[in-house]
């Protein structure tokens, strides 16, 4: 054996593997098909901005251990998520807090929001929510959903949001508060000279091929490593021999303007059904403090394009619907009996996972195995 772990995928679960096995003295080689390292945390310095090329990537966690683990590698600034959704010509705050409904019906209190919104839940008299719509209705009223959940949710998932089961959305928090803050997490934050500078910072040292396929050698990377960490997509590992997993996928347009602001925040969601992208994201937001933009002269956008995902697409959501969650199971049982092979990260467990979850779970399975 040439070496003792073959690592498949350099996203954050890959390398965060990578370095602990090579600080604890493994030989380690890291394999990645893209060509470039971070998975879909990805950023890229295009014109002196760090642009999220797989879309908006936002550091949060309550978890003092994985923060603390990550300074190691970069610097985070302060960013705090606080995006607005767009629906028409109106603009409102998120996540659905007391300014958003300031904005929505001129309200002041909390009293007063709560009277609105439970009297819409009781007046659309549904007793068990039987899909997405309804779901959502008995959780934030009819106007909320109207106006701030239905376009965005139908053009995520392709499908009504009557067509869709009502687990999508378990709970939909409301705050009657005044606070913009996403996140309801302890920490927060962006690193300053973006996510490939800190995965670099991570496989420091470590043998990492790009452009290279897992699949184009499998039998002969089996035999080159003792253990195998993969975190590429299971249903692939097993050539598919149950069917393929269904997923969602997305398409990114990047458009480099001629001006210091386009949009004056982040992130703005476009909730309205007849505008086709779901958001933009301006990435300069992300790092510069909300109180003053680098006058440039240039920004750079991203408008992101939710599309029905099929063999050739980059798969971003997984769809844990009943079907898909039984497929996932058979392909799961199968991984179970593997001796040597881990199936890791997102792709790995067919789970929709944040970054400091994959973290997370990759610092317990370093913790076990090494
Ligand atoms: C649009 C979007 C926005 C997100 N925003 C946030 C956010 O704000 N905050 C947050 O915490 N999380 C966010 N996430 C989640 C975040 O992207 C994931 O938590 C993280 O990328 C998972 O890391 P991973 O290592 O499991 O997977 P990945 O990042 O996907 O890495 C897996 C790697 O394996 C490689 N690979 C696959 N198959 C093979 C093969 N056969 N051979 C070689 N290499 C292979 C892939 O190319 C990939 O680079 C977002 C995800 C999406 C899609």
């Amino acid at each position: 054996m040439t070496y003792d772990y073959l690592i498949v995928g350099a996203g954050l679960f890959g390398a965060v593997f990578a370095h602990e096995a090579h600080k604890k003295g493994h030989k380690v080689l890291v394999i990645e098909k893209r060509s470039h390292i971070a998975g879909n945390a990805y950023t890229q310095n295009m014109e002196g901005i760090e642009v999220h090329q797989y879309g908006a990537h936002i550091f949060h966690t309550s978890n003092r251990k994985v923060w603390d683990y990550v300074q190691q590698f970069a610097s985070f600034n302060r960013f705090t998520n606080s995006p607005l959704a767009r629906y028409q010509d109106e603009l409102y705050h998120l996540p659905f807090n007391m300014n958003t409904f300031h904005e929505l019906w001129g309200i002041i209190t909390p009293k007063e929001a709560m009277d609105i919104i439970q009297k819409q839940i009781a007046g659309a008299k549904i007793t068990t929510p039987t899909n997405l719509e309804e779901q959502a209705i008995s959780l934030v009223g009819t106007e909320i959903y109207e106006k701030l959940i239905k376009g965005y949710t139908e053009k995520q998932w392709g499908c009504e949001a009557t067509k869709l089961p009502s687990f999508i959305i378990r709970r939909l928090p409301i705050r009657y508060t005044y606070n913009n803050n996403y996140f309801n997490d302890d920490f927060q934050g962006i690193p300053v000279n973006g996510y490939t500078k800190l995965v670099k910072n991570m496989l420091e040292g470590i043998e990492v091929r790009l452009e290279t396929d897992f699949f184009a050698n499998k039998e002969e990377y089996c035999n080159q490593a003792n253990q195998i960490i993969y975190t590429g997509r299971i249903d692939q590992y097993y050539d598919h021999c149950f069917g393929p997993l269904a997923y969602r996928s997305l398409s990114f347009e990047h458009q480099l303007l001629a001006m210091d602001n386009y949009q004056g925040n982040a992130v703005i969601n476009y909730t309205d059904a007849s505008v086709p992208y779901t958001r933009i994201i301006e990435h300069k937001h992300f790092v510069s403090d909300s109180t003053h933009v680098v006058a440039s002269g240039k920004t750079i956008i991203t408008k992101e394009y939710p599309s029905p995902w099929q063999p050739g697409c980059e798969p971003y959501y997984p769809i844990n619907d009943a079907t898909n969650t039984a497929l996932y199971e058979q392909y799961a049982a199968l991984a179970s009996k593997e001796p040597k092979v881990f199936f890791c990260g997102r792709l790995g467990t067919y789970r929709y996972l944040d970054m400091h979850v994959v973290i997370e779970q990759s610092l317990q399975l370093a913790a076990q195995l090494l």
